[in-house]
C-alpha cells in the first residue's frame, strides 16, 4: 500500500507536534481581496506532515478561496504561503513544479471529457513529470484499482457515475505524487448514495498518512478522519481544535450557531 504515500515519510503529525523543522503547509498573515470584498483576513495556518485538517464554516466564508491560494489558482495580496518550506513563486517553471506537489479535488469532477479514464490519470505525469507511457499506465492502473475503478479504465468520463468520476479525480491527483491533497467539497455535487464511496477513499488516504486539507460538510468524515477542525467565518479562522473539542465545546458564537444549523 505505498502508492498513496510514495516518496514520503510516514505520518508523524497525529500529535500535532512539528514533524520536521517546518510544517508542510504554512500560511502566514495571508490577506486577499476581490475588489472591495475582503475575503481572507490574516489567515495563519500550519499543517504538519500526515495531518488531516477539515475546514468548515458558513457559505461565503472564504474556504474555497483559501484552498485555491494554496496552489496559486488565486494570488494573495500579502502574507506568505509555503509548501514544504518553500514560498510559492508567482509564475514560471518553479510554480508548475511546486503546484504539482499540491493535489486538488474540486466539487465538480472536471475530468477531461474527451480522454479516457486511464488517459486522465496518465496525462500529467507524462507531460509534467516526463514519466514514460508504460510506467505512467502501470501506476495509473494501480491507483485506479486502489480507488476501485480500474475496470472502467478504457471508458470515457461521461460513462461513469458521479461517485466513480470523483474517485478518478482523486486517482488523477495522486498520480502526481503530491505532498498534500486539497479537497474542496468533493461530495457536495454527488447523489447521496455515492457520497460514502468517495469518503471511504478519503478515509483510506488519511489512514495511509497523506497530508490532507478537506473542506467538507460531512461531519461523520470530520469526526472519523480529522486531526483538527478549522472553523472559518467572514474570511477569518475563528477556531482550530480537535473534532471532540469543536463538536462538544465550540468556543465562539459563530461556531455554535453554525453547528446548531448543520447538526
Ligand atoms: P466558501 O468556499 O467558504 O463558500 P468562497 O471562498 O467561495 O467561500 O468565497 C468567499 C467570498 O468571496 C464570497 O463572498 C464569494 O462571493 C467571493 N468570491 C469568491 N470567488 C470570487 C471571485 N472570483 N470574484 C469575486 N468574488 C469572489
Ligand atoms: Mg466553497
Amino acid at each position: 500500500n505505498e502508492t498513496f504515500t510514495q516518496g514520503r515519510p510516514q505520518a508523524q503529525a497525529a500529535t500535532g507536534a512539528a514533524s520536521d523543522s517546518h510544517p508542510l503547509v504554512e500560511l502566514t498573515h495571508v490577506e486577499k481581496h476581490y475588489g472591495a470584498l475582503h475575503v481572507l483576513k490574516d489567515i495563519n495556518l500550519r499543517v504538519n506532515k500526515g495531518e488531516v485538517l477539515v475546514v468548515v464554516g458558513p457559505s461565503g466564508s472564504g474556504k474555497s478561496t483559501m484552498c485555491r491560494t494554496i496552489n496559486r489558482l488565486e494570488t494573495i495580496d500579502s502574507g506568505d504561503i509555503r509548501i514544504d518550506g518553500k514560498t510559492l513563486p508567482q509564475e514560471g517553471k518553479e510554480l508548475a513544479a511546486l503546484r504539482a506537489e499540491v493535489g486538488m479535488v474540486f466539487q465538480s469532477f472536471n475530468l477531461f471529457a474527451n480522454k479516457t479514464i486511464l488517459e486522465n490519470v496518465t496525462l500529467a505525469p507524462m507531460k509534467v513529470r516526463h514519466v514514460d507511457q508504460k510506467t505512467a499506465e502501470r501506476q495509473a492502473m494501480d491507483l485506479l484499482s486502489r480507488v476501485g475503478v480500474d475496470t472502467q479504465a478504457n471508458k470515457m468520463p461521461s460513462q461513469l457515475s458521479g461517485g466513480q468520476q470523483q474517485r478518478v479525480a482523486i486517482a488523477r491527483a495522486l498520480a502526481m505524487q503530491p505532498k498534500v491533497m486539497l479537497f474542496d467539497e468533493p461530495t457536495s455535487a454527488l447523489d447521496p448514495e455515492m457520497v460514502n464511496e468517495v469518503l471511504d477513499v478519503m478515509v483510506e488516504l488519511a489512514k495511509e498518512g497523506m497530508t490532507m486539507i478537506c473542506v467538507t460538510h460531512e461531519m461523520g468524515f470530520a469526526r472519523k478522519a480529522a486531526d483538527r477542525i478549522v472553523f472559518m467565518a467572514d474570511g477569518r479562522i475563528l477556531e482550530q481544535s480537535t473534532p471532540d473539542e469543536f463538536f462538544e465545546n465550540p468556543k465562539t458564537e459563530r461556531a455554535k450557531d453554525f453547528l446548531s444549523k448543520i447538526l
